[in-house]
């Protein structure tokens, strides 16, 4: 499978191939198409497979940037992981004009209410950070479509169950499905990249 077959835009395209990504990595084969045909999936690979990647390249297709509102949310359990993830977003989404920000601990709280109310599309941000800039209202979460949890075994065993059950509560009730309602309250949740209702995969 090439990226050329994976259904995704041309300007998007642009971006991957600009990167240097020729061909994509085998997660990348496997779960870019269900998440943006609109299928909830549970990825689990090893580092360095192009994970952060996948991320970047779905949430990037996913995302309409005609309209300035936060469509997608990325929860990491580090500050370095959530910026990284900004990044690779940022470099992918390039020609798609794409506007990220990540809210993240320990960085000034006013540059993010900044960012927010000019308007980003995508929001990657560590538990705390995110959790308050909802209860602010400063992050709006109305349009959004896609949720990613991203190593979210690692959040869990830190402890940032509540913080992160708080954000999904507070996201559009079609994110809210029954089957990761049910894994967050039972303190086991395995989640990579969800949105819609049923997981197309999953793997332990
Ligand atoms: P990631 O797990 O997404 O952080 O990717 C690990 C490393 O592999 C990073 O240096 C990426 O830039 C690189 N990478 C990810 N996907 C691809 C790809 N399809 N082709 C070439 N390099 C890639």
């Amino acid at each position: 499978l090439s990226f050329d077959q994976m259904g995704i835009k041309d300007d998007l395209l642009r971006g991957i191939y600009g990167y240097g990504f020729e061909k994509p990595s085998a997660i990348q084969q496997r779960a870019v198409r269900p998440i943006i045909e609109g299928r909830d999936v549970i990825a689990q690979a090893q580092s360095g497979t192009g994970k952060t990647s996948m991320i970047a390249l779905t949430v990037c297709q996913l995302v309409d940037t005609s309209t300035r509102e936060v469509q997608a949310l990325i929860v990491s359990p580090t500050r370095e992981l959530a910026s990284q993830t900004e990044k690779v977003i940022l470099a992918i989404g390039s020609y798609i004009n794409i506007q990220a920000h990540s809210c993240i601990g320990g960085k000034s709280v006013g540059e993010d209410i900044r960012q927010l109310e000019y308007g980003v599309h995508v929001v990657s941000g560590t538990p705390g950070r995110v959790c308050d800039m909802i209860k602010r209202r400063t992050l709006r979460t109305r349009a959004i479509k896609l949720l990613v949890l991203d190593e979210s075994d690692e959040m869990l065993s830190r402890g940032f169950k509540d913080q992160i059950y708080d954000v999904y509560r507070y996201l559009p009730p079609e994110l809210q499905v029954d089957w990761l309602t049910e894994k967050m309250r039972s303190n086991n949740f395995t989640v990579s990249a969800m949105h819609g209702d049923m997981p197309q995969k999953e793997r332990d």
